[in-house]
């Protein structure tokens, strides 16, 4: 049987970066760059102030202190957005805002704490003063934000490959760009198996059980940025399944639920031996010993299908360490690895199986020390295990026992103030 390692390597092999398209920029947070961002504008295209304050000469504020001000003649007042009509020559400064250009002439801009500014205004009911005391000396660029100094013109200012945050498409807006060439985002064909499966919205028949894997899963493929395809529920039928398959088409990714393991009807990984390729059946995990991963032929081409495993915890952990890194690699990312930290267990986990666990943990924080303490009963079909936790504690496939006290690695599936992390 193949090891963790082992099948994603197999899985990754299979799958390529998918094509570019065009996105307006706020739809491609999540996504990749496809090329270099240029920018052919200077940001900020002026030299303009980091202050709201005085435009000066700086020679005019040598010797400026509180018990002696400098006095100069105030000029004229530019606001941000606005072009400064009147240079500043020696013994006068401009009124200036924050983020306004800086007039001809000046050197630098003294803030308004550093002038008796408050104080004239008090004496002068709200009016601009005609005169300002320079009450500090000011150094030549002071305050001054220089032309092109977050971005040159010419200067690339994303590479391509960068995966986009809110940060780059800010940038991407300040140079003008409202659309960006990105990586394309998967579509993901999700369908269920199961006789005794009901749609969600549905009565429940005696001995049936809602179809929670197709929501599970295509939740989390959303959350990693991809488009899910909902084909619904097949039945344990060779007809039912062909017949839904055929829905997959279009689609980068197959996802099927349930099927895979030794049952009567687990007729999943017998059309994959005929209709596709069947690449591997079975990984030495658990949860999730029966995941089958092979190609589906198609019309044009052929997809990439998973067979996830039916039971519900089993499929999400499956989801997390085989498709999610086959699902980055197609956006074109690069980093697969889910954020873990080295825990101290705070209960003993055995393990008979002689295959990697994952087993549900809440991970908390105390005293400069993560602690991880299971959910509960770590039954595969027990959803609520992987409701309550926030990551999955890693048992060696070597050991027998893993004790309370001992520190092993957790995955976190989610690393947020509320958890307490
Ligand atoms: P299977 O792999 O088809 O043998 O399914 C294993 C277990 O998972 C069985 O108890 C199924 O009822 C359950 N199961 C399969 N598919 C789903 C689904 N879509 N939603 C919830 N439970 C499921
Ligand atoms: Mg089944």
């Amino acid at each position: 049987m193949l090891s963790v390692e082992e099948a994603l390597q197999k899985i990754l092999d299979e799958v390529d970066v998918l094509e570019e398209e065009t996105a307006p920029i706020l739809e491609s947070l999540g996504q990749v760059l496809a090329g270099d961002i240029i920018s052919d504008i200077n940001v900020p295209p002026l030299d303009n102030s980091a202050m709201d304050g005085y435009a000066v000469k700086y020679r005019d504020t040598i010797g400026a202190s509180e018990e002696t001000p400098k006095f100069l003649d105030v000029i004229d007042t530019v606001m941000a957005g606005s072009i400064p009509g009147r240079e500043v020559v020696s013994g006068t400064a401009v009124r200036i805002m924050t983020g306004a250009p800086v007039p001809e002439g000046a050197d630098s801009v003294v803030q308004f704490e550093n002038t008796d500014e408050a104080k004239s205004k008090e004496s002068s009911s709200g009016q601009p003063a005609i005169r300002v005391g320079i009450l500090s000396e000011a150094k030549s660029g002071l305050n001054i934000r220089k032309a092109g100094e977050t971005i040159s013109k010419g200067a690339t200012a994303l590479k391509k490959g960068t995966v986009i945050r809110a940060a780059e498409i800010g940038m991407m807006a300040s140079l003008g760009y409202g659309k960006v060439r990105v990586v394309r985002r998967p579509v993901v064909a999700i369908l269920s198996t199961g006789d005794e499966l009901v749609e969600v919205d549905k009565p429940l028949p005696e001995g049936k059980i809602h179809d929670s894997n197709a929501y599970s899963i295509a939740s989390l493929v959303r959350r990693y940025g991809c488009v899910p395809k909902m084909l619904g529920i097949a039945r344990d039928n060779e007809e039912s399944l062909v017949s839904k398959l055929k829905q997959a088409q279009g689609a980068d990714v197959l996802l099927t639920t349930g099927g895979v393991s030794m049952g009567d009807y687990d007729i999943v990984k017998d059309i994959l031996d005929r209709d596709g390729e069947m690449v591997f059946w079975k990984v030495r995990v658990k949860p999730g010993k029966p995941l089958a991963f092979g190609k589906i032929k198609g019309k044009e081409k052929s997809i990439p299908h998973l067979g996830l495993p039916g039971n519900s915890v089993s499929c999400m952990v499956s989801f997390e360490l085989f498709v999610r890194p086959a699902l980055l690699k197609m956006m074109g990312k690069k980093n697969f690895a889910k954020p873990a930290v080295e825990a101290i267990l705070e209960d003993d986990v055995k393990n008979d199986a002689g295959r990697r666990i994952y087993d549900r943990a809440i991970i908390e924080r105390r005293n400069g020390h993560y602690y991880a303490r299971l959910t509960g009963p770590q039954g595969s079909g027990i959803l609520s295990s992987m409701s309550l936790a926030n990551g999955l504690v890693v048992i060696s496939e070597d050991r027998k026992t893993v004790n309370k006290g001992e520190t092993v690695q957790a995955l976190m599936l989610d690393w947020n103030e509320e958890v307490n992390i």
